[in-house]
């Protein structure tokens, strides 16, 4: 029977559809695997379901030249952990989990758009300390959002499904920049990303992380915004340069900003904890249980198609 393991714990159904067509393993840690188990899992398994942090990188690969691992099959549709190059060189299929995140994920997008701009978390935070007097006319204002422009850096399917939710929802009026024009169900003007960032009273990223995209967004970008404007991350941390976020939001460049990812998770720079206008989560962008769930099968499905010999959907 075909050897699998699952990198982390996952929901149950899914270890069930898994268990009923493979000889499965499932690792139990919640953390990232470390190198040394990485190598072990392309040698031992037929296949591999890994996820978030675990960085199959090319000296992983290069350490195990002919893998037993034929398909690694990602939880999630953020592949940049994995050097897929690398895997391809040793005839490793890379599959991920599409469309499966998108709504969950431009939720949370929209979540951290009004969460920033209302001061939610900064009100919250002021009720629990026992320090909140009552109501009076000029407490804690905050960006109205109903109308302001949304601009979007990265118009895929997250980056549009934000981009309906606050046209629809809250009557914004959105423009992106992306490296090639997109027809989107809500209209919106393409700009380039500077231009993007002085137009915007909201500034969210929706591009996938990697070598590609690292530290795209950096102080030029938050040089250009207006000081009033609120930064939005749903992403990968890496493509910002979070230094330089953490400049412009002490020096009053910009206003706030909601994070739902960071550059060396799960470390979060002290400099971000201790501001008050941020909001920061922990990663929570397909955190609920149907969307695990989703994503686990079409994790499975991808394993399943490829040992069938059937066409793997989600090749990437
Ligand atoms: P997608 O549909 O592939 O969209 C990505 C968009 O970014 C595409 O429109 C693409 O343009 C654009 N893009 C890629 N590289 C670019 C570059 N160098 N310059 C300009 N634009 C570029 O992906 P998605 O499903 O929306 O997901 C986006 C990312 O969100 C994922 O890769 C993942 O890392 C992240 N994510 C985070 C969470 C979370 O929990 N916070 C959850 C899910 C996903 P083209 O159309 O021209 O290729």
């Amino acid at each position: 029977m075909t050897r699998v393991l699952v990198t982390r714990p996952l929901p149950e159904r899914v270890l069930e559809a898994a268990r009923a067509q493979f000889d499965l393993e499932v690792r139990e840690s919640t953390a990232p695997m470390d190198g040394t188990e990485m190598r072990a899992a392309l040698a031992l398994y037929d296949g591999v379901l890994p996820t978030l942090g675990d960085r199959f990188s090319e000296e992983v690969f290069a350490e195990v030249e002919t893998p037993r691992c034929r398909i690694l099959a990602n939880f999630g549709v953020g592949y940049n952990h994995i050097d897929v190059a690398a895997a391809r060189a040793r005839g490793v299929t890379v599959t991920n989990t599409p469309g499966a995140v998108t709504d969950a994920t431009a939720d949370i997008g929209m979540m951290l758009i009004l969460t920033s701009c209302r001061r939610a978390s900064e009100g919250e935070r002021l009720l629990r300390a026992g320090a909140w007097e009552g109501w009076h006319p000029t407490q804690l204002l905050g960006l109205h959002v109903t109308g302001k422009r949304l601009g979007v850096v990265g118009f895929g399917r997250i980056g549009q499904a934000i981009a309906r939710r606050a046209h629809l929802g809250f009557g914004m009026e959105i423009a992106y920049a992306n490296r090639s024009e997109k027809q989107a169900e809500v209209p919106a003007t393409r700009m380039a990303l500077l231009d993007l960032a002085a137009w915007a009273d909201v500034l969210v990223v929706a591009l996938p992380g990697g070598a590609e995209t690292r530290h795209m967004i950096g102080a030029e970008v938050f040089a250009a915004m207006p000081a009033h404007a609120r930064f939005v991350n749903i992403a990968r941390g890496d493509i910002v340069d979070e230094a330089a976020l953490i400049d412009a939001l002490r020096s009053g460049e910009i206003a706030g900003a909601g994070l739902d990812v960071y550059e060396r998770e799960p470390e979060v720079p002290r400099a971000l904890t201790e501001m008050e206008q941020v909001t920061l989560l922990p990663h929570l962008g397909t955190a609920a249980l149907e969307v695990r769930e989703a994503m686990g099968h079409m994790a499975v499905e991808n394993l399943a198609a490829f040992f069938a010999g059937r066409a793997v959907p989600n090749t990437v």
